[in-house]
């Protein structure tokens, strides 16, 4: 079989149709089909050791993203996400982007900063710590053996002078294929003695910085003035763009469309969202709040788009080998390394942040959304089972999507 991302038709197959698919694309076993259709994936014993207090487990549905080609690669991308039309909008945000070749991406080396904060530091301590900086590496690296053994490690020391008390110490750590924050909070916490005896001041706080702005992912791709719709659209488009890049209020929102796609595959993979959502919008906030993309006009007249953001994410440690589902998420993914989740991550944001900007350039996003938001709708009027399509497909046909009308629509089909 050609293995391509490329379905036509993936949506309106049964479920069970898609996971043989999937799991025919990403060459799974049949005890991992076999925990997708179970909608089980995760064990009350599992659960129990991952937190605190467990009493139950939340469940989120798992859709699979088609269509993606990324550095020439298909790639089928689990996303893990409770609003309607995320999923739907980044395939078609890929199908556009497929036409002139699919994304570019590239993501840096997996540097994360430690912090140490240091109070009442001598005058020259920035000094002192550069003469001290090797000192630091090895004792930090002495904390990971693994690590360094797979080419990570620490590999900077600098200083920022934040007050006249105040010195942040950062220590810069490659941490291959990790997130990272275990392994960096405890070279930070192994490291502040060492480092209040160098700046002979008293360390505090030490802990990663979230602002990953060392370890960046990028995603470009070009979508044909023909297939967005023809130049007045490819214009209509710039012109939402500049409505973000020029308006922190709706910056925030056109950020969150990016993110609604990386946070559903961050959570498929059992990775941190919280950790990539803090590092995200406070790379936007650097100058001023802006746009994690940019957009511009090719000489062709095709619309280009660049995503750059920090993806504090990984292939190991954290939960991504311990949540089942999460496991086979990233078999599905069939990524190599962090940076290539990161890359995978930044084209769907990219993806995203096309298919948003084009429906509320054109059409408005409501019209899709609603259609597709019509069965939760039904669902809270009250239908059950067979009902709950008949209400769905009725307010679409009537383009009244709203629960009182649901409700109006199941007490006449319970009376028939
Ligand atoms: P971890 O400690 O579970 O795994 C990392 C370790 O795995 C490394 O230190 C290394 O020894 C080992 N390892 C094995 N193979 C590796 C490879 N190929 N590449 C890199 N390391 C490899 O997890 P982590 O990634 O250090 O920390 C992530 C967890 O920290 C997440 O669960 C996150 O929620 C949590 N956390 C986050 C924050 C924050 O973001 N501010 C703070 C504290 C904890």
């Amino acid at each position: 079989m050609e293995r391509t991302s490329r379905i036509p038709g993936f949506y309106q197959l049964p479920v069970e149709e898609r996971v043989a698919k999937v799991a025919a694309f990403a060459g799974l076993t049949e005890e991992e089909e076999a925990l997708l259709r179970s909608l089980d994936g995760l064990e009350r014993e599992t659960a129990d050791r991952m937190i605190e207090n467990v009493i139950g487990a939340l469940q989120v549905p798992m859709g699979v993203a088609t269509n993606f080609l990324i550095n020439g690669r298909d790639y089928l991308i689990p996303m893990a996400v409770e609003e309607t039309s995320v999923v739907a909008a980044a395939s078609n945000g890929a199908k556009q982007a497929r036409v002139s070749g699919g994304f570019t991406a590239r993501a840096t080396d997996p540097l994360m900063i430690g912090q140490i904060q240091v109070m009442h530091p001598a005058p020259d301590a920035p000094d002192r710590i550069a003469a001290g900086k090797q000192d630091i590496i090895d004792l930090a690296n002495a904390q990971d053996r693994v690590l360094v053994k797979l080419g990570g490690g620490a590999r900077d020391v600098e200083t920022r002078t934040l007050d006249k008390d105040m010195l942040a110490v950062h220590i810069l750590v490659d941490v291959r294929d990790a997130m990272g924050a275990n392994a960096v909070n405890t070279m930070a916490e192994a490291c502040a003695p060492l480092v209040e005896e160098l700046t002979g001041g008293e360390s505090r706080l030490r802990i990663i910085s979230n602002l990953a702005d060392r370890r960046l992912a990028e995603a470009t791709a070009v979508f044909h003035r023909e297939t967005v719709g023809g130049e007045e659209v490819v214009d209509h488009m710039l012109d939402a763009y500049r409505f973000a890049a020029l308006d922190p209020y709706r910056a925030a929102t056109h950020n969150k469309g990016i993110m609604n796609g990386i946070d559903a595959v961050v959570l498929a993979t059992g990775n941190d969202w919280r950790a990539v959502e803090a590092g995200a919008h406070a790379y936007a906030a650097r100058d001023g709040y802006a746009p994690l993309t940019q957009w511009e006009k090719t000489p062709e007249g095709h619309l280009k788009g660049t995503i750059r953001l920090p993806l504090a994410v990984g292939i190991v440690g954290g939960t991504t080998k311990v949540h089942p589902a999460a496991r086979v998420a990233l078999k599905i993914l069939g990524v190599q390394s962090a940076g290539e989740l990161a890359e995978v991550m930044a084209s769907v944001g990219l993806a995203q942040n096309f298919a948003a900007m084009h429906a509320l350039a054109t059409k408005g996003i409501q019209k899709g959304h609603m259609r597709l938001h019509a069965k939760n709708i039904a669902l809270t009027a009250g239908a059950v089972g067979e009902e709950i399509d008949r209400v769905a497909e009725q307010m679409v046909k009537e383009n009244t999507i709203r629960v009182d009308r649901a409700e109006e629509i199941l007490a006449k089909l319970r009376r028939t």
